[in-house]
């Protein structure tokens, strides 16, 4: 289970998508591959790994064998949380001092209620020369966002709808707290308040996560959507080691929760980017570049709905999921999960060959249900995709349950696929190795 604590640590040391980003970075760096910059000329060479950020929240890690075709693994940075607001404090009757949040994706807002909280993210300090950016995490128990009293709201266990603006603003502090948000966060960072010229932050439960089940058979953990697939995917990347035939990808997106049309999300120009610098540097003709996309695969990976031991009759009466019984590959007909004959068969056989369980996700017919990076980044980078993911309950709670044993399950079969070869040959023929 060593791997279920290192996912652990990794989560809890990663508060936000920047802190995740920034532990990729150093695990990538420790595993021997190279950073680069955007802004700085890419002189790549065949045999050799790098990493590069966008936004310091996205990361594009790439092995380079030869420019015959791309494993590409995607997974996201963010999760559902709030954001502190530019004027960031509230006061209640001159006794209170709050601060001042919005939310950022879609969560389960009971979740959040009663639970010490605190604050991380990224500031940007005056320099000399400009500015940069620095991460902070104040790292303390700080704030709670209290429930009303059952006594002042006796239907609350009828079902209750919070609101974002009066419900849900975290307590800071007393009266003696007023103006002391912006001096916690200059603290914290190390610089007087005056050359903190802009700021993303956000509030995270300082809940750690644990094993749980009688047997150990859970975790539960803040951020498992998705930090639980980008860890795995990274964990591949690293253990497939370079590869001779190829190129092997890691995709690391940041704001997933809130539809990826960032700069620096799913829906951005980023991958391609890196594609074709990658290219342009192994000296690849046009030509080349179009067979070797045609040679591609995408493994989307993001969390998937258990069935709930509550409510089993919210899922599909067959292709339903279950915590520890392997990979899942989400189907969709509408596409809003990519997966489609060709590339579950061709996953389907990467597994099979290996002995690494899986199981199949489809959503009841009469739910929409979310679509995630695959069909987005699609729309950019064509190429074959299949939507994967791991097992969970509760998804977009600040606490998400998961099977312990599906880690390995993820780790291995992200492996494999970095350890795989696909040449085309007609469409539809595809000859694996
Ligand atoms: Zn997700």
């Amino acid at each position: 289970m060593s791997n279920v604590n290192e996912l652990l640590t990794f989560i809890e040391k990663s508060p936000t998508a920047f802190h995740a980003v920034e532990n990729i970075c150093r695990e990538l760096e420790a595993a021997g591959r190279t950073r680069l910059s955007e802004g700085e000329e890419w002189m790549l060479e065949p045999g050799r790994g790098y990493f590069v950020t966008r936004n310091m929240s996205s990361v594009i890690a790439f092995d380079i064998g030869d420019a015959s075709s791309l494993r590409v693994i995607a997974a996201h940075s963010d999760s559902p949380t709030f954001k502190i607001k530019e004027n960031a404090e509230l006061s209640v009757r001159g006794k209170y001092t709050q601060l001042n949040v919005e939310k950022y994706g879609g969560m389960l807002y009971s979740t959040w209620f009663d639970r010490p909280l605190s604050v991380a993210g990224r500031v940007l300090v005056r320099t000399e020369k400009g500015m940069e950016a620095r991460l902070i995490d104040v790292d303390r128990d700080v704030l709670v966002i209290p429930n009303v009293a059952i006594h002042m709201n006796r239907e609350v266990n009828d079902g209750f709808k919070y609101n974002a603006q009066t419900d849900l603003m975290p307590l800071f502090g007393d009266e003696t707290s007023k103006d002391g948000f912006k001096k916690l966060v200059a603290e914290t960072a190390g610089v007087p308040e005056d050359d903190i010229l802009g700021s993303d932050l956000f509030l995270y439960p300082r809940v750690k996560g644990t094993v749980i089940g009688n047997s150990g058979e859970y975790i539960l953990s803040p951020r498992l959507d998705d930090l639980e697939c980008a860890w795995s995917g990274l964990s591949a990347f690293i253990a497939a080691r370079k590869p001779a035939r190829g190129v092997n990808m890691l995709c690391v997106f940041d704001n997933e929760e809130v539809g990826s049309g960032t700069k620096q999300g799913a829906d951005s120009t980023f991958l391609r980017d890196v594609i074709k610098r990658i290219f342009i540097a192994l000296g690849a003709k046009k030509e080349d570049v179009y067979r070797a996309l045609a040679a591609s695969f995408m493994l989307s990976a993001d969390n998937a709905h258990a069935v709930h031991p509550n409510h089993p009759e919210k899922t599909d009466a067959e292709n339903c999921v279950f915590m520890n019984a392997g990979i899942v590959i989400k189907f969709n007909a509408n596409q809003r999960y990519t997966t489609d004959g060709v590339s579950a068969a061709f996953f389907h056989k990467l597994l099979k060959d290996r002995g690494i369980p899986f199981q199949h996700f489809a959503n009841r017919s009469d739910v929409a249900g979310g679509g995630t990076l695959g069909n987005i980044s699609g729309s950019h980078v064509s190429i074959n995709t299949l939507d994967i993911g791991l097992a969970q309950l509760a998804m977009h709670s600040c606490c998400e349950t998961a099977g312990a044993k599906d880690v390995a399950s993820m780790v291995d079969g992200m492996t494999a696929f970095y350890s795989s070869n696909v040449e085309v040959g007609r469409d539809g023929e595809f000859f694996l190795s």
